[in-house]
């Protein structure tokens, strides 16, 4: 006769394995239903240009309009059986394609249309770019879209798609995965080499190594490893998982309003260097503002580590004080990839904030250059406002006291 010790394993043996079943059951239940609406996901892949679907030709590689397209297909249907992972895609294809070299704020334009046109048919849009201007277009797209309720991920690649060692099908398969996730961040970001940063705080960091972009001065919002992780999780208890950033700007998902760029918007970009002569900048204030045809709206100037000019040359005083009797915008963007702008800490710094130079604090130069043909598209002529709205956080491009973002209490 068995003894009561033994009964007591028993049932508690029992009670393991029903525990046990009852976890990996609802594992697998919730395994499916994120299948599930994995597949129910419509995603539209525009595909603009750039390396990722280039073919050698031969004058060297370019773009083929059939070829991408195909390649796409045949990688997924090699994986029938997990294709559930992906939701359905259409693709629409630009012509010409394009190598991000080419773009200027008009293919910004583009690509806001067609997010626009197709918002209500489509849960998310990839959009394939060359990984050159990709960072100004992930920043354009950030502004354009105000009040943006779904995943927009721009990628591209290193490699093309043709050749034998590639990144491009990872890229492309990581952000359909991406895409089709419940969980996606509802904003523009740039998936590369298995990170995900956000679209407006991105850079371009190498030319030739698989993981071309980095977010140097603000946290990868996730990645991809074997699976997905956030990198920040503030709140785990909940299915799926809230992040800090997932609240994060007065508009964000209120409806989306589409703003396009302006066609003959103005904005100049000075990177200083030691001895740098401003009497040229000066002389093409003055002329383009005199010209009665056009104006400048901004210059950005690419100042020393913590927003410092030089402030001892009378040159650099007299192109300012143009500037602003013209009523050219002027912003300050460290050349330092990391930190902020801090006019106040040296005299230097100061000097410009003396000038009506506003701070870009910790914004991306591919940010700021975006930013700025935005403001002066909303507000035209008016300096003041353009001034103000440059320092406020628009869609998580900057920090900063006002900023709310990083501490959002969920
Ligand atoms: N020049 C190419 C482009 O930006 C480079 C690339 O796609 O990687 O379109």
């Amino acid at each position: 006769m068995a003894k009561h010790s033994e009964y007591v394993f028993l049932w508690a043996v029992m009670l393991v394995a029903v525990a046990m079943g009852i976890y990996y059951g609802q594992h697998v239940m919730y395994e499916a239903m994120v299948d599930r609406l994995a597949q129910d996901k419509r995603i539209l892949i525009i595909y603009t240009g750039g390396t990722i679907g280039m073919v050698e030709s031969p004058d060297g590689f370019k773009p083929d309009k059939e070829y991408l397209p195909k390649e796409l297909d045949k990688i997924m249907k090699l994986y029938p059986d997990q294709r559930g992972k992906i939701g359905q895609y259409d693709l629409v294809q630009y012509d010409p394609l394009l190598d991000s070299s080419n773009m200027d704020p008009g293919d910004w334009n583009k690509m806001l249309r067609t997010i626009t046109e197709k918002y209500d048919e489509y849960d998310s849009f990839v959009i394939l770019h060359g990984t050159d201007t990709m960072s100004y277009t992930a920043s354009a797209l950030s502004f354009g879209l105000q009040g943006l309720n779904k995943p927009v991920i721009v990628t591209g690649s290193q490699m093309s798609i043709s050749q034998l060692k590639n990144d491009a099908i990872n890229n492309i398969i990581t952000s359909l995965l991406y895409a089709s996730r419940q969980d996606a961040l509802r904003e523009v970001v740039i998936i590369f080499d298995d990170l995900i940063i956000r679209g407006n705080r991105s850079k371009k960091v190498s030319p030739n190594k698989y993981q071309a972009f980095g977010s140097p001065n603000f946290p990868i919002l996730a990645k991809y490893g074997t699976d997905f992780e956030y990198d920040v999780i503030v709140n785990e208890d909940v299915t799926p998982p809230v992040t800090k950033y997932r609240k994060m700007w007065k508009n964000q998902g209120v409806s989306l309003t589409t703003r396009l760029y302006k066609k003959n918007t103005d904005v100049r970009v000075i990177w200083f260097v030691p001895g740098i002569n401003f009497d040229p900048f000066t002389d093409e204030v003055m002329n383009v503002s005199q010209s009665g045809n056009g104006r400048i709206d901004a210059y950005i100037l690419m100042t020393f580590g913590i927003g410092n000019g030089p402030e001892s040359d009378k040159k650099f005083g007299r192109f300012l004080d143009t500037c602003n009797q013209y009523g050219v915008v002027l912003y300050n963007v460290s050349q330092c990839c990391q930190g902020k702008v801090d006019e106040g800490d040296y005299a230097t710094g100061s000097f410009l904030q003396k000038h009506k130079v506003v701070s870009g604090n910790d914004m991306t130069v591919e940010a700021a250059y975006a930013k700025a043909h935005y403001l002066a598209g909303l507000f035209p002529g008016n300096a003041d406002m353009q001034r103000n709205a440059f320092q406020e956080n628009i869609c998580g491009e900057l920090s900063g006291e006002r900023n709310f973002e990083l501490f959002y209490n969920l």
